[in-house]
């Protein structure tokens, strides 16, 4: 009898580690600690009158009420029409102001897609002169064309408000603008520093040499609170500090790819065995690090 009960109680062991097996190989694709989390929402940034961030599933974005009207960025309507609509509907609840502008972070769909609603608002389009210039190019029939353009920095007045727009180089676009308010000490900075996780897909497209640069731009910038494009570690904004560990984690990253590379193992050796333990404990490590690993085995293995 004893031994019945411990063959159940070894296969519903057997059974519960199965599953917690498969749960943990398909991976959070969502942040998987925020199960309630609601579709979207929008928050007024602690410590201000007038900042928000609107949230639609992984994506956010800020806007900002003014006297004088609404400045907003990031439509993030990829494939989801209902989040521009949303996005919309939300401001109007917390003001009555007209939208006056539409800011893109940078060139990705993910992010941009969607502004009609915006553009019909009556909000003039801004991107990074980059950002114009490849969109031109697609034709993506859901992605607004910009109206105007930045080169290496604008300041926008409006009402009582500035906001000042830098271009602070290649990183993980090339049409990345940080948009920050001075009086806040706000930046709000898309996809080029991720808060607190592994970038994973961000390197696809990126210029990591330049990217280290342009995290020293920002680090030297008087701000003290960051707006990501994608919710920090349980909603949480982010800090000086985290772009610093960021830009550690590409050097590191970078230096041991360097050598493996230089010794000949790019790309499967690289890709398939190297571990950075280090950042083990940081959100889409798994996940993100192969995508990582192969982005600087092309910088450094194939010189690209
Ligand atoms: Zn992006």
């Amino acid at each position: 009898m004893l031994r019945i009960l411990h063959s159940i109680t070894y296969y519903a062991l057997m059974a519960a580690v199965l599953v917690g097996t498969a749960q943990a190989q398909s991976g959070p694709v969502q942040p998987a600690a925020q199960p309630s989390r609601p579709t979207f929402e929008t928050k007024k940034v602690e410590g201000t009158d007038n900042v928000y961030i609107f949230r639609y599933q992984n994506h956010q974005a800020m806007f900002v009420v003014t006297r004088d009207g609404v400045i907003a960025t990031d439509p993030i309507g990829y494939g989801r029409p209902q989040a521009v609509t949303t996005y919309v509907a939300e401001i109007k609840k917390v003001t009555k102001q007209p939208i006056k502008y539409l800011i893109y972070s940078h060139h990705h769909f993910d992010h941009i897609a969607g502004g009609k609603p915006f553009k019909d608002a009556g909000a003039t389009i801004i991107a990074h002169n980059n950002a114009k210039a490849r969109l031109a190019v697609l034709q993506d029939p859901a992605t607004v064309l910009p109206d105007e353009t930045v080169d290496t920095s604008r300041t926008i007045k409006l009402g009582d408000t500035s906001i000042e727009l830098s271009y602070v180089g290649l990183n993980h676009s090339d049409s990345s603008l940080v948009i920050r308010l001075p009086h806040e000490k706000i930046i709000f900075a898309v996809d080029f520093i991720p808060v607190g996780s592994i970038p994973g897909r961000a390197m696809i497209d990126s210029y990591p040499l330049e990217w280290e640069e342009s995290l020293k731009k920002v680090i030297a910038m008087d701000w003290e609170r960051l707006i990501p494009g994608h919710p920090g570690p349980g909603g949480r904004l982010g800090t000086r500090e985290d772009v610093q560990n960021f830009l550690t984690f590409l050097q590191d990253a970078s230096a041991e790819v360097r050598v493996a590379a230089r010794a000949g193992k790019c790309w499967d050796p690289v890709e398939k065995e190297m571990k950075l333990p280090k950042y083990a404990h940081w959100p889409e490590y798994e996940q993100g690090l192969p995508f990582v690993l192969r982005r600087y085995c092309g910088l450094w293995g194939r010189g690209f």
